[in-house]
């Protein structure tokens, strides 16, 4: 194999093993050259929702590129956008009545937070503040870093990211202690939105609040005229058990951003989805009031067309059942360690389940993750544990039987982590 010219995402080349190359997707499986199957645990980083090249999806990217690829969306408009955007609307919680296409979990959010900005601005009452949550995690650019929680990932590029006010994540007890300061930050007239994961803070270390808090601070925000962007990034499309998980707090956010599932997983594409207030405050004869945004990608024909294939999914297949009964195997089998004296935090939201491994010296800590990463891979099994914290976050299509085999894994593992400690 001739020497690799790739400089892979989070990868410490200095460290880490030669990455298998994948030759093959099908369902839950990832497929290398020579032919060994891998079970791919984490949805491919958390895209892949009912399992790789589903076949509805592949045939509508097949016929799309036919007769359109990209096309120049300021100006100009294509039937895949218009009626994606169409079922967006009626999928989404009501009130979200506008659609703004990007390309990326990260972009969308970046629209978000501009969106938030120049609705304020554009109204005469300029806002400048974004509310955020503890442990939050909405990105690698410097803007969604700078809402992000503050660490070792986005230590050198400190000095480029804004201030932020930060509400404490709520931990059991701590819910009134995070509704109480963001009252406070509400109050003072400056926040101009507050964004948050709903239910799950993924890269935080898939930690779950219940829904009751959430509709908490969507009333606190909306008695204070701080707009409320929710971070479906991750937990939409069914991951959370629901549709999106806003749904099960019984709120509309102003702004909502979707983007890892919308295509099913298949190819990259974001939406940012706003109220007809925040449209309309962009509304205007003044041209200076435009909403500034674009990226060259924008609603690409072929990813609409994925992510309109993934819709008529959701629409004619049992895939709310088809996550019922998955949310339930995941319940059922992470229960195994609840009173294990290796693991706490033992806890599932829908599709997602997570557990943390009981570490004895923090400073091992670093150790821990590509360890276990690499016990996983040798079994066939893609887990990428968060520090200490194992997640399993798999495509809809996975059996209880590999469920099984995962969980044994994620047992032996514990032992032989102890081991080397
Ligand atoms: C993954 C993720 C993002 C960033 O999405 P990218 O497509 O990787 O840019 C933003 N927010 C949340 C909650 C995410 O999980």
């Amino acid at each position: 194999m001739s020497r690799s010219a790739v400089w892979h995402p989070f990868t410490q080349h200095a460290t880490e093993p030669v990455p298998p190359r994948i030759a093959r997707t099908e369902g839950a499986y990832l497929e290398t050259a020579d032919g060994k199957r891998i079970l791919d645990a984490i949805s491919s980083w958390w895209v892949i929702t009912h399992g790789h090249r589903h076949p509805r999806i592949v045939e509508a990217i097949s016929e799309a590129t036919a007769t359109l690829d990209q096309v120049i969306f300021a100006g100009l408009s294509h039937e895949p956008a218009e009626r994606l955007a169409s079922a967006l609307v009626e999928m989404a919680p009501a009130g979200l009545d506008w659609v703004f296409y990007s390309d990326s979990g990260s972009t969308s959010v970046e629209v978000a937070l501009k969106m938030a900005l120049g609705f304020h601005r554009n109204i005469g009452a300029p806002r400048s503040r974004i509310v955020v949550t503890e442990h939050s995690y909405h990105g690698d650019t410097i803007g969604t870093m700078s809402v992000g929680a503050r660490g070792v990932f986005n230590a050198a590029y400190e000095p480029l990211l804004f201030e932020v006010d930060t509400i404490p994540f709520p931990s059991t007890g701590r819910e009134q202690e995070m509704l109480d300061r963001f009252e406070a930050l509400s109050r003072s007239g400056e926040a101009a939105a507050l964004i948050v994961e709903p239910l799950v803070l993924g890269a935080g270390g898939m930690l779950m609040y219940p829904p009751s808090v959430l509709t908490e601070l969507k009333r606190i925000a909306e008695a204070s005229g701080t707009l409320l962007i929710a971070d479906e990034v991750m937990t939409g499309w069914g991951r959370t058990g629901t549709m999106f998980a806003c749904e099960q707090a019984g709120i509309s956010p102003d702004i909502l951003c979707t983007s890892k599932g919308l295509t099913g997983g298949s190819v990259p594409l974001a939406a940012t989805l706003a109220t007809d207030a925040v449209f309309r405050a962009h509304y205007s004869e003044d041209r200076a009031k435009t909403f500034f945004h674009s990226s060259s990608y924008t609603a690409n024909p072929i990813a609409c067309a994925a992510a309109l294939a993934n819709v008529g999914i959701w629409r004619e297949e049992p895939v709310i059942e088809r996550i019922a009964a998955l949310s339930r195997m995941q319940a059922d089998k992470i229960s195994r360690f609840r009173d294990d004296p290796r693991f706490e935090n033992v806890r599932s939201t829908g599709t997602i389940a997570a557990l943390d491994l009981r570490v004895g010296r923090a400073g091992y800590l670093a150790e821990v993750g590509p360890r276990l990463r690499a016990f996983f891979l040798e079994r066939g099994l893609l887990l990428r544990p968060l520090g200490n914290v194992i997640y399993v976050l798999p495509p809809y299509c996975v059996t209880s039987d590999e469920l099984d085999r995962l969980y044994d894994a994620v047992d032996e593992a514990a032992d032989i982590v102890r081991a080397v400690r």
